[in-house]
């Protein structure tokens, strides 16, 4: 954050400096614009074939030398605005590190499978974002044969959600109507939310005659086991219909709040029904190894600088561990207490009779003779009785 401050701030010197010049240099050249068309006007006045007098000359010279002055002037001082947009790039050089070999497995790509899975990723992306055109250029050129249908989902998502942006829930609620059954597999609030925005918003708009809307909130009776407390509030507030909702205690329920969250809801039930992540998979590993680079690059610089840069060979491996946040925490691990490696699938957790749990690998290491004694209580036991352990 502080490189990028730096070079805002150098950016920033060349934009002043940059209108400066501008202002000062029109000004200069209507100065003269206006002097020279005077003078012009002044020597018309004359006689048409008569000689120039001496007087005419020397103020004529004496402007012309001025013009030359001050072009010379303004041609230097344009020279001087090169250094400080030079300083623009120093400073990126300085404070941006263009050389990444480093910390950065060249063979990641270089595999097929890896190149079309990066390509699907990137292409994924664009579809997210609605940006169907890149999509599918990226997909004829990168030939990854992506299936048409395969793209429509995440369209349709886009649509609805930038009507749901221009208050529009229609297509929202289509969609949850051909869905239902799955939503309430999962236990989504999408569908109650959304007729409770469209119940409000009829409410509000004081266009509709009050036996209609009551009639109309009937449609909310299936919801009323799971929304007790939000119908009760719902109901209360058809009391304060004819003076308008905004004048009441209810007031809080018009706020545009609702709106934004209904989009979250919405793109979050929606990727859960698809099997997707909420957020594109690209924007996260970018965000994470924007994170991840400056310690990454840090620690290369201290490993030459000591001279043992040979201990980073496994590129797979990082050497030191990286917090990047709690955004970016998916799911639990689990490091063995004994190994202090990280569990994986070829050496899962495992739960001794006891309830302590190490990984399989510590506990093959520790049993022998079908007998292992647990390493934190005595507890002997058969190894085979271990459960594994799945977060
Ligand atoms: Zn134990």
């Amino acid at each position: 954050m502080d490189s990028c401050m730096s070079v805002q701030r150098e950016v920033e010197k060349v934009l002043t400096k940059f209108s400066k010049l501008k202002d000062h240099s029109v000004d200069t050249i209507d100065d003269f614009i206006s002097s020279i068309e005077s003078l012009r006007k002044e020597l018309a006045e004359g006689p048409a074939d008569g000689p120039v007098q001496m007087t005419q000359s020397s103020v004529l010279n004496q402007a012309l030398h001025r013009v030359q002055e001050a072009t010379g002037r303004m041609g230097q001082e344009h020279k001087d605005l090169h250094s400080t947009v030079s300083k623009v790039g120093k400073t990126i050089d300085r404070n941006f590190v263009a050389e990444f070999s480093a910390v950065f497995t060249e063979s990641a790509f270089e595999k097929e499978d890896c190149r079309e899975l990066l390509n699907e990723i990137v292409c994924e992306h664009f579809l997210r974002q609605g940006k169907l055109d890149i999509a599918e250029t990226l997909n004829e050129e990168a030939g990854l044969n992506l299936d048409p249908t395969q793209m429509e989902p995440f369209l349709e998502i886009h649509r609805i959600l930038e009507a749901l942006k221009r208050k529009n829930l229609q297509p929202a609620l289509s969609w949850v109507a051909a869905n239902r059954d799955r939503l309430l597999e999962m236990n989504s609030s999408l569908e109650f939310k959304l007729q409770q925005l469209q119940f409000l918003e009829m409410v509000s708009s004081n266009a509709h005659d009050p036996a209609f809307i009551i009639q109309q909130a009937r449609q909310f009776a299936r919801f009323a086991h799971k929304h007790t407390r939000e119908l009760q509030v719902l109901m209360g507030s058809l009391l304060y219909m004819p003076q308008g909702l905004q004048n009441s205690p209810y007031a809080f329920l018009l706020d545009p709040i609702y709106w934004d969250e209904i989009c979250d809801v919405f793109t979050r039930d929606a990727c859960a029904l698809m099997g997707m992540s909420v957020e594109s998979p690209l924007s996260v590993s970018i965000r994470a190894g924007c994170k991840a680079l400056p310690p990454l690059l840090n620690i290369r610089q201290v490993m030459q600088q000591r001279q043992v840069a040979g201990v980073w060979t496994n590129k797979d491996e990082l050497p030191v561990e990286i917090d990047l946040g709690s955004e970016h925490r998916y799911h639990s691990i689990f490091a063995c207490p004994i190994l202090r490696q990280q569990s994986t699938e070829h050496n899962p957790p495992v739960r001794l009779i006891c309830g302590h749990v190490i990984s399989r690998d510590a506990l093959h290491k520790l049993s022998s003779a079908n007998k292992v004694k647990c390493p934190y209580c005595p507890v002997e036991q058969n190894p085979e009785e271990a459960k594994i352990v799945t977060f």
